[in-house]
Formats: C-alpha cells, sequence, structure tokens
C-alpha cells in the first residue's frame, strides 16, 4: 500500500496523522468524525476552547457546511490553495463537528498548497481538521523530525521541510469587516491589495484560541536584542555579527519565516542562558514573526 494509501485507511478508521503542509506539519484528523477530533485535542493537550483549522481540497467540497461569501470567493481565487484560512460562518446543516469549531457559530478553512496534502485531501475527499502537530505550547513543527519529537508513535507522511514555515494568515469574514485575527505566511499588505483595509486586533477585538503565550521555546526568548549577552545563544537576522544561527543574511523574510520555528528548535536543543533574537521589521512576514517571537517569549 502506497503512504497515501495507508494515511487515508488510518484516516477513515477515525486515526491522527501527521500532515505535511507548506505552513508547518499538521496533526490530521476527519473532521466529520467527533471522537477523531476530541482525540486531537486529547493528544495535544489543547484546551477545547480553541478552535481547529478544517483543511480541504475545494471549496466547492464545504458548501453544505459554510456560508460562501462573495469576499471569501475573491480570497480563495486569489490565494487557495496557499497560508491563508478563512473564518466563515457555519451552515444550519454543517456537517463538521461542532468541537472543531469549539461550539462557535464558525468555522476556519483552508486549501493547503503542500502538493502531498492536496492529494491526500482528494484522495479521502473529506475535510480534515489539522492543527499544528505539536503539543499544546510547545514549537510548531516544520519537519517531520520535529513531529516525532512530540509523538514519536504517530503515522508522518514525510513531506520535507515546510517551505513557509510559519502558521497560516487567518482573516475573520463572518462580520461586517474583515478582520485580521493572525498574521501568518501570506502578508497582510497582499490581502488588503485584494480586498481593501482589514481591520486590526485590538481593543475589543479578540479572535478565540489567540493567548498571549504560545508557540514557546524552552529557553527564555530576549527580542529587539542588538547585540549577545554572556552565555545567550544568537538568533540573527540581516548582517548580524556574533549570531549562532541566521535567519537570512540577506534579510528576506520569506527565507527567515521558513527557518524560524526550525532554528529556534536547533537553538533550544542547545546549553544556554537564553536566547536572544535580532529585530525583525514589522513588514510581510515580519509580522507573523513578530507575533510569534512575542508570544513564545512570555514566561509563565
Ligand atoms: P492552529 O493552532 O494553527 O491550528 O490555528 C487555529 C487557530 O485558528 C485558533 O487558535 C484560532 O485562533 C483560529 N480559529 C480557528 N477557528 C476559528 C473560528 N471559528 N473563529 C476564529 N478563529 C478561529
Ligand atoms: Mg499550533
Amino acid at each position: 500500500m502506497s503512504d497515501l494509501h495507508h494515511a487515508v485507511s488510518l484516516l477513515k478508521e477515525g486515526k491522527l496523522i501527521g500532515l505535511p503542509t507548506e505552513t508547518v506539519y499538521g496533526l490530521a484528523a476527519d473532521a466529520l468524525n467527533s471522537k477523531a477530533m476530541a482525540s486531537i485535542f486529547h493528544l495535544k493537550g489543547r484546551p477545547t476552547f480553541n478552535p481547529l483549522i478544517i483543511h480541504t481540497h475545494s471549496l466547492e467540497a464545504l458548501k453544505e457546511d459554510i456560508i460562501i461569501t462573495p469576499t471569501a470567493r475573491l480570497l480563495a481565487e486569489h490565494f487557495w490553495p496557499g497560508p491563508l484560512t478563512l473564518v466563515l460562518r457555519r451552515s444550519p446543516h454543517c456537517r463538521i463537528d461542532p468541537l472543531a469549531s469549539a461550539g462557535l457559530p464558525t468555522l476556519a478553512v483552508r486549501i493547503p498548497r503542500h502538493p502531498l496534502a492536496l492529494e491526500l485531501l482528494k484522495l479521502i475527499n473529506r475535510p480534515l481538521a489539522a492543527p499544528s502537530a505539536n503539543l499544546s505550547n510547545h514549537l510548531s513543527p516544520t519537519t517531520k523530525d520535529m513531529v516525532l519529537k512530540d509523538f514519536k508513535d504517530l503515522y508522518v507522511l514525510e513531506g520535507g521541510p515546510a517551505v513557509v514555515g510559519v502558521e497560516s494568515t487567518i482573516i475573520g469574514l463572518e462580520g461586517d469587516v474583515p478582520t485580521l485575527y493572525r498574521p501568518g505566511g501570506i502578508a497582510l499588505e497582499a490581502i488588503e491589495a485584494v480586498i481593501g483595509t482589514i481591520a486590526q486586533p485590538g481593543k475589543g477585538i479578540h479572535a478565540p484560541g489567540m493567548q498571549k503565550k504560545h508557540y514557546a521555546p524552552n529557553h527564555s526568548l530576549r527580542l529587539n536584542a542588538v547585540s549577545k549577552n554572556e552565555g545567550e545563544l544568537l538568533l540573527g537576522f540581516g548582517d548580524t555579527k556574533n549570531a549562532d544561527l541566521n535567519l537570512s543574511p540577506t534579510g528576506d523574510l520569506t527565507e527567515a519565516a521558513s527557518n524560524l520555528f526550525y532554528m529556534l528548535h536547533l537553538l533550544d536543543a542547545r546549553p544556554s542562558k537564553g536566547i536572544a533574537v535580532s529585530p525583525i521589521p514589522m513588514i510581510g512576514l515580519g509580522l507573523a514573526m513578530n507575533d510569534r517571537l512575542k508570544r513564545g517569549a512570555v514566561r509563565d
């Protein structure tokens, strides 16, 4: 049996698998199976108020599950398959398990760009919920080995290193105004070029599951560091001097995003008094990187 067919049969039995996507590796399961949904929360140790993203191979495949708005169609045409998640209203006959939505009247959906993920979604022809394949509050995995660190018995499809390396951008389309719920793998500027201004989180806007602390390495993180203190490791960007690793020596934000979690993971495995990170500009994918770093820097 091919790896893909094996993955399909596991999913049909309600089991979980490791799924490579272009953002990070996902912990995937059949979104129509409530036991499988409960297993995702249980295995990750994820609070059940934190909803999951549903992965599909086409918007049409979910037409009985969600209310597809014209803006959703426009964004889908421009950015799918790709690292953009849209939050839409659930339709009254939605088949997707309510636990995947954490009981909310909305559903987050996306079409991933990774060829293996797309092939699997077409083959199984069922929506899959797939949060990142890490224990809650651990770093998101961008390689199969990183997934196996947290879940050693999981069946993981090999899809190579994730090329985008940070999670999807999430846009809420369930209300009157498109709203940024999470910066991610597609730059906000690119989305605004298609649909105009997007409301950004501030007072009053609160996305479910966006806890202050998330994506944390074991070592403490010191952000916007201009040099390293004694005993620290330095994660550089651009022409940083004395960097132990550099996200992108040429200052390329796309390259830096694809290296972020993997390099944090490598530095985290080395003895140190903490990890210092060079400043990363707040443009393009820098928004997503600074967001993840800020959450990673929060200590209990
Ligand atoms: P991940 O942890 O990468 O799987 O991303 C899941 C995130 O998507 C959640 O933590 C929420 O922030 C967001 N999300 C998922 N479903 C919804 C929803 N129905 N409404 C708003 N945000 C959602
Ligand atoms: Mg995650």
